[in-house]
Formats: C-alpha cells, sequence, structure tokens
C-alpha cells in the first residue's frame, strides 16, 4: 500500500485527490489530511478517511476537531501549525505528498516535502514561483521526486522525451507551448473590465477551481507563474516558451522537437487525469474521467496572447527575466492584490498596477537561502499593502 499525506485536502484539488484515491482504495491509503481553517469540512473527511494524523493552521480549530473526532470515536491524531505540517509530510508511512495547499503557504510545507525525500505531487505552483532554484536543488539533494500537477505541466511531462539527461535541446526539444483559455475575461471588452466582480472572475468557463488560482486565470497572471515554473520544471530559458490561448482546454500543452514533430497531450479538463497520472506514475490508472469526444469538441482554436488585455502576464515573464527574487515579489503581491479584489477593496485592472509598483519599489536580491525569499515575500506584501491602501492609486 502506499501512503499519501495530502496537504490543503479540503481545497478544489485536495478533493479531486481524494476522489481518486476512493477509485484505489487496494492501492493508497491516506496517512495525514490537511487544511487551513475548515473543521467541518476536515471533520468529514476524516470520518470517511480515517487517516492517522489531521493537521489545521489553527490551535483552536483544531483541538474543536480533536474533540469531534474522539466523540465520533476515530483516533486521527490532530495537531496544529506549520511545524506539524513538516511532521506529517515526513512520516516514515508518508510516501506521496500532494503539495495542495494555495498560495506562499504551500512552500514550506512541500519543501519539508522534498527534504524528506518523497514523491511530490505539486499543484502549488507559487513555491516553485518563489523557490524555483533552491527547491529544485533539494529535490535532487534529498533524491525526492517531483510530479508536476498542474494540467499544463502534467501534460508536458507526459510529452517529455522518456529518457536520458541533458538540456532540452541536447534531448531534440526546440519549444515548449503553454496553452491557457484566456479565463472568463478573453473577449469582455476592454472598458469593462475595471467593473467586473469577483463573482464573474471566478466563474471560469472550463475549470472548477479555488477562488485564488481562478482570479489569476482571469488576469492571466496563472499563465505567467506556470511560465516560471516550466521554466523551474524543465529547466527551459524563457526564449524557448510560447504562450498559446486555447479557449477549449482540450490540448493541456505542447513539446516541439528539432524534426518538426509536436506532441501533445490531450484530455478533457479535469484535474482527476493529471493527479491520477502522477499517483500512478510510470502506470496508467482510471481517474473517473470520461474520454474525450472529439468529435463533439469538433474544433480546437490557437490565438496569440493579448498583453493589452493580459498586463499581468507580462509582468510575470518580465519578473522571471529579472531574476533573483522578483518572481517571488510578483507572487507576494498579486497574492495581496488577488485578496483586495476578493474583498472588494480594488477593482479587477487594479491588480496588476499593485504588483506593478511592488515590483518597482523592490530591490530584488539573490534567493540563495529560504530566509531571504521569505524576507521579500514579508516586504513585498507590505508594499503591495501600501499601494492598496492609497486610494487614489487607483485606476
Ligand atoms: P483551494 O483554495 O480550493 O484550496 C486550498 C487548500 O489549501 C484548502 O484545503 C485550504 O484549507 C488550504 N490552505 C489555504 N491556506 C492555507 C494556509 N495558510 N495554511 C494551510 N493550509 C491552507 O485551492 P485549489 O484550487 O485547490 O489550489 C491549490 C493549489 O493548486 C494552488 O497552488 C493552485 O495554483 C494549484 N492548482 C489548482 C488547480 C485547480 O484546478 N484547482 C489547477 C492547477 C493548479
Ligand atoms: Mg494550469
Amino acid at each position: 500500500m502506499i501512503g499519501v499525506t495530502v496537504l490543503g485536502s479540503t481545497g478544489s484539488i485536495g478533493i479531486n485527490t481524494l476522489d481518486v484515491l476512493g477509485l484505489h482504495p487496494d492501492r493508497f491509503t491516506v496517512v495525514a489530511l490537511t487544511a487551513n481553517r475548515d473543521v467541518a469540512g476536515l471533520y468529514r473527511q476524516c470520518l470517511q478517511w480515517q487517516p492517522a494524523y489531521a493537521v489545521l493552521a489553527d490551535a483552536e480549530a483544531a483541538r474543536q476537531l480533536s474533540r469531534q473526532l474522539r466523540s465520533a470515536g476515530l483516533k486521527t491524531q490532530v495537531s496544529s501549525g506549520a511545524a506539524a505540517l513538516a511532521e506529517v509530510v515526513a512520516l516514515p508511512e508518508t510516501d506521496y505528498v500532494m503539495a495542495a495547499i494555495v498560495g506562499a503557504a504551500g512552500l514550506e510545507p512541500t519543501l519539508a516535502a522534498a527534504r524528506a525525500g518523497k514523491r511530490v505531487l505539486l499543484a502549488n505552483k507559487e513555491s516553485l514561483v518563489m523557490a524555483g532554484r533552491l527547491f529544485m536543488e533539494e529535490l535532487r539533494r534529498y533524491g525526492a521526486e517531483l510530479l508536476p500537477i498542474d494540467s499544463e505541466h502534467n501534460a508536458l511531462f507526459q510529452c517529455m522525451p522518456a529518457a536520458g539527461g541533458g538540456s532540452l535541446a541536447e534531448r531534440g526539444v526546440t519549444r515548449i507551448l503553454l496553452t491557457g483559455s484566456g479565463g472568463p475575461f478573453r473577449e469582455t471588452p476592454l472598458a469593462q473590465l475595471p467593473r467586473v466582480t469577483p463573482e464573474q472572475a471566478c466563474a471560469h468557463p472550463n475549470w472548477d477551481m479555488g477562488r485564488k488560482i481562478s482570479v489569476d486565470s482571469a488576469t492571466m497572471m496563472n499563465k505567467g507563474l506556470e511560465v516560471i515554473e516550466a521554466c523551474w520544471l524543465f529547466d527551459a530559458a524563457l526564449d524557448q516558451i510560447q504562450v498559446v490561448i486555447h479557449p477549449q482546454s482540450v490540448v493541456h500543452s505542447l513539446v516541439e522537437y528539432a524534426d518538426g514533430s509536436m506532441l501533445a497531450q490531450l484530455g478533457n479538463p479535469d484535474m482527476r487525469t493529471p493527479i491520477a497520472h502522477a499517483l500512478a506514475w510510470p502506470q496508467r490508472m482510471a481517474a473517473g474521467v470520461a474520454a474525450l469526444d472529439l468529435v463533439q469538441v469538433g474544433r480546437l482554436d490557437f490565438e496569440a496572447p493579448d498583453y493589452n488585455r493580459f498586463p499581468c502576464l507580462r509582468l510575470a515573464l518580465a519578473a522571471m527575466a529579472a531574476g533573483g527574487t522578483a518572481p517571488a515579489v510578483l507572487n507576494a503581491a498579486n497574492e495581496v492584490a488577488v485578496q483586495a479584489f476578493l474583498n472588494r477593496q480594488i477593482r479587477f485592472t487594479d491588480i496588476p498596477l499593485a504588483i506593478a509598483y511592488t515590483l518597482e519599489s523592490i530591490t530584488f536580491s539573490d534567493p540563495a537561502s529560504l530566509a531571504v525569499i521569505l524576507e521579500s515575500d514579508a516586504q513585498a506584501r507590505r508594499t503591495a499593502r501600501e499601494w492598496i491602501d492609497q486610494p487614489r492609486n487607483r485606476a
């Protein structure tokens, strides 16, 4: 039996992961489930999965969960805080860690899973954006395995040459094509963008996701974060990656080879496919996802992204080109700006303005250690909040 710890089990990726695990009770057991504050959600999951451990971010929430589980006769050990997350990922009975906490909060536990030499199923792209070099070094040092869950990167992983080391060029790869749907505002008149609501931004045409990544998809910051993620995962340079708008979300990404071949991975837009792929790799197993009906899909469209409409995509590429802690600064400013938009403090079109201000205000440094990265993250959060709290700045 393979023991799986799910970080962020009450979220969109966490729930999809448990769905897939439920199809294969003969192969996987759940070791630990974790969430931020959702006591009721984690309680229900514990009743169903009876994990040995459960972790909540908050100590009072953890005491509450512990009492409820005791009355239900469960022996699940409940703990709280960042240290508890680092402990459950490193347990000997944890073989695989699904890293599905949203945002910078996912960095430390995901890094702990790498340092414990586990198979890391990486949904938390923010980890790689903030600490790509450190994270990839630690994976190698501790012999951990990384399987990408982000649908595009999972597609790329599936289309990459199977064996052999060396650079992309040495392996015959000329380019990586990252597809993105363009989100809910791909065709919205630009003049209406300042008035779009969080509800509209979170209503993605093809994917059902958490609120933060939904807003990131609407601004296309998500695709920018994914370009950075792909650079680290596949050791690619920025100019080896092309972003392509593909509204149907059926072609999940493509690898272009020196001989003119282009390999793509296709499927219905359902995260259970990459999750099942990463859990079963190098084998294949059922994900509960219907086969793609190409005749019903009918057509596949592709177009170039419009940087005017999606300034966040441009900012992300610029941050990666700047290097150092710039991507960590970008990520932190984006998290603060997205939260302010969701709280109706700023407009949708203020998001890139807050991020651009933060990137211009901060001097980047060498992201040599976790401490440096976390300091840049904190500084960027303060700077973005300053901008947001200054009403005259807003569009
Ligand atoms: P979500 O908001 O639905 O769930 C987030 C989970 O993390 C929840 O279980 C929540 O309790 C937990 N969490 C949040 N803040 C926390 C904190 N401070 N400490 C501990 N736990 C915390 O998010 P999601 O859509 O499932 O996305 C999770 C990650 O996967 C993100 O990094 C996202 O970019 C990535 N991802 C998601 C999708 C998708 O389809 N949802 C696709 C690709 C990548
Ligand atoms: Mg993605």
